[in-house]
């Protein structure tokens, strides 16, 4: 008598099993012809390899037979092969099956299946991830519903979008500041000669969306550094930097830091390439690598900083598009674990030398003063926009929760003047650093270089505090610090969220770029309605956190904010009456990232970048 095994049955046994099963209800004619493998393999949802192994347990089994080059036959059930025909059946017609299309027959074994996840038996035939599902870490939820944002969209970034599309990671944001040349087509999957000069952020959107219909994209034309608002960082599960050069390196490990999300870092060069992922409180961060002469490049006088971001226009680095696969590869994998909470290595970096094939993991060690070790407190949830929302609007809301002596901090400088030490003129600019060029930095009668006069406080003194914050360099749904020498505020402008973040690109219902007026003063004065009986002393209006369709989340105003209107832009000459309030009421929301909050505990800290 056999001894019964007391594992459970391997996939080929399975399917042996309900072969068998098969053969004693009738289902399969007795000495009749087989189904063909392809059909078997589709009935069965297994592999040619599995499949193959089952018809050999069979036979062994003596329940079928091999007629050369006619295919396999079923024997007749008889007093000979009965018993073993019941054995192999088993309970195999009550079992669903388990079947894995890409499953080895050999080698190691799958890990068990988390009792979470429901077991599904994708239709490989209409499932674009179906296949996914046999992976048995792999959530469809959290995958559809991930937000990841893309910052460069070169060789890196292209590669990197491709998976992510063939992942079917739900929502993707993608943006990078450069047009497309020929020369990026050696490297870049997704551009094609017909791009020419077009938006690098907008072709590989579009390409994402026509590899995967149904993942939503979201692009924008703008340098990270400067042109992306806080807010979008802080409603993405995973960030992956496919940058090239430092500045912006360090931007983003800051506003990541900032936000408390985790990021995962690619540097290719010819045949080299490195990976590597920065979670904020876990090992060092991308400035902990950096060496003291790199940071004293870095923090760059005005001249510098005008010169260093020319040279990183300029600046490329040779690269090919399979070093660009092997690393976009492994930060894109990187990302699918952070968004399944799965673990990563933070502060540790994966180089590759593609010259010796040889790979090599190293930890960096962190820096205990390391300046990007701050992450933000709870964040103010405003009804404001960057377009229509002054210095002053913002003062004043600052005024009331920290004092009088509050003052804004700007995330980049503030030019307000240039002047010429040889000519002696003074040429009143009012822009931000980033909107300077090397060449407008220099005199227009003798050349030279002329001094700028900035600031990136805004104290109340200053006489140009009817600008917007857009007019000062502050990007839509940008979260602005506040602080009055011993505490710290953060005010996001979330009535940016409808059109700053919504992943609806190349869909029927993308949001128009401008709206009418009449929407968004409707929009602006969507406030959640004060209820006094929560919490604290002074009453405060609570906005809806996330959930970038949901401006609707936010009810309409229940008439404690006082309307009134606004003086024209002097900078931006667009007749629109602007709703503010002279003192907007509001109710903080509460963040609970794990980290203590360095800003809200009074020390001051210059962001210079
Ligand atoms: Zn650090
Ligand atoms: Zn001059």
């Amino acid at each position: 008598m056999k001894i019964q095994k007391i594992s459970h049955k391997s996939l080929a046994e399975t399917a042996a099993g309900k072969l068998a099963a098969s053969l004693l209800d009738g289902t399969l004619e007795q000495g009749g012809q087989l189904p063909p493998e392809r059909e078997l393999i589709n009935i069965l949802g297994i592999s040619r390899a599995t499949l193959r192994e089952a018809l050999k347990s069979l036979e062994d089994h003596r329940l079928i037979e091999s007629r050369r080059h006619v295919g396999w036959f079923a024997r007749k059930i008889d007093e000979t092969n009965i018993t073993q025909a019941k054995e192999l059946a088993g309970d195999a017609t009550s079992q669903a099956p388990r079947s894995a299309t890409n499953e080895p027959h050999t080698g190691p074994r799958r890990i068990p299946v988390s009792p979470e996840k429901p077991i599904h038996i994708p239709n490989l035939q209409k499932d674009r991830l179906g296949t996914f599902e046999f992976i048995s870490w792999w959530e469809r939820e959290k995958v559809q519903k991930a937000k990841v944002l893309v910052i460069g969209a070169g060789a890196l970034g292209n590669e990197v979008i491709k998976n992510l599309a063939l992942m079917g990671v739900g929502n993707i944001f993608v943006i990078d500041f450069d047009k497309i040349e020929a020369a990026n087509l050696s490297r870049s999957v997704l551009f094609r000669e017909t791009d020419n000069n077009r938006s690098k952020a907008e072709v590989v959107a579009a390409r994402a969306k026509s590899i995967n219909p149904e993942v939503h994209i979201q692009y924008l034309n703008a340098d990270v550094t400067t042109g992306l608002g806080l807010g979008v960082f802080r409603r993405m599960d995973a960030i992956i930097g496919c940058l090239d050069n430092r500045e912006a390196r360090l931007a983003v490990n800051r506003f990541c830091y900032w936000m408390n999300k985790p990021w995962v870092d690619g540097a290719i060069q010819e045949l080299l390439g490195l990976m590597r992922v920065f979670k904020p409180g876990e090992g060092a961060c991308y400035e902990c690598t950096l060496t003291e002469q790199a940071l004293r490049d870095l923090s760059l006088r005005y001249s510098c900083q005008l010169l260093a971001r020319q040279n990183v226009l300029l600046g490329k680095v040779p690269t090919t598009p399979t070093i660009a696969s092997i690393i976009g590869g492994m930060q894109s994998q990187e990302a699918l674990k952070l968004i399944h909470d799965m673990t990563v290595e933070p502060g540790k970096v994966v180089h590759f030398n593609g010259l010796t094939n040889m790979m090599h993991t190293t930890a960096y060690v962190p820096r205990e003063e390391c300046e990007s070790h701050w992450a933000y407190g709870e964040i103010t949830e405003l009804p404001a926009r960057a377009e229509r929302t002054t210095l002053q609007d913002l003062l004043r809301i600052a005024h009331s929760d920290l004092g009088a002596q509050a003052v804004i901090e700007l995330d980049q400088e503030l030019i307000t003047s240039l002047e010429c030490a040889n000519c002696h003129t003074v040429e009143q600019v009012l822009r931000p650093l980033s909107e300077i060029t090397f060449e407008a930095g220099h005199c227009p009668t003798c050349g030279l270089l002329r001094d700028a006069q900035f600031t990136h406080q805004i104290t109340g003194d200053e006489n140009f505090l009817h600008r917007t914050l857009s007019s000062v360099g502050v990007p839509p749904l940008h979260i602005l610090r506040a602080q009055n020498g011993l505490e710290y505020r953060f005010y996001e402008l979330t009535g940016d969220l409808p059109e700053a973040l919504h992943f609806r690109h190349f869909e029927n219902n993308a949001p128009e770029k401008t709206q009418p007026i009449a929407e968004r003063i409707r929009l602006k004065s969507e406030v959640h309605s004060i209820d006094s009986s929560t919490s604290s002393v002074r009453s405060r209006i609570r906005i809806k956190e996330d959930s970038p369709k949901s401006p609707a989340a936010v009810k309409p105003a229940s008439g404690q904010i006082k309307l009134k209107q606004n003086k024209i832009d002097t900078v931006k000459p667009k007749k629109v009456s602007e709703p503010t309030s002279t003192r907007i009421r509001y109710k903080s929301i509460e963040r609970s990232n794990g980290l203590i909050s360095k800003f809200g505990r009074g020390r001051v800290k210059v962001c210079k970048l």
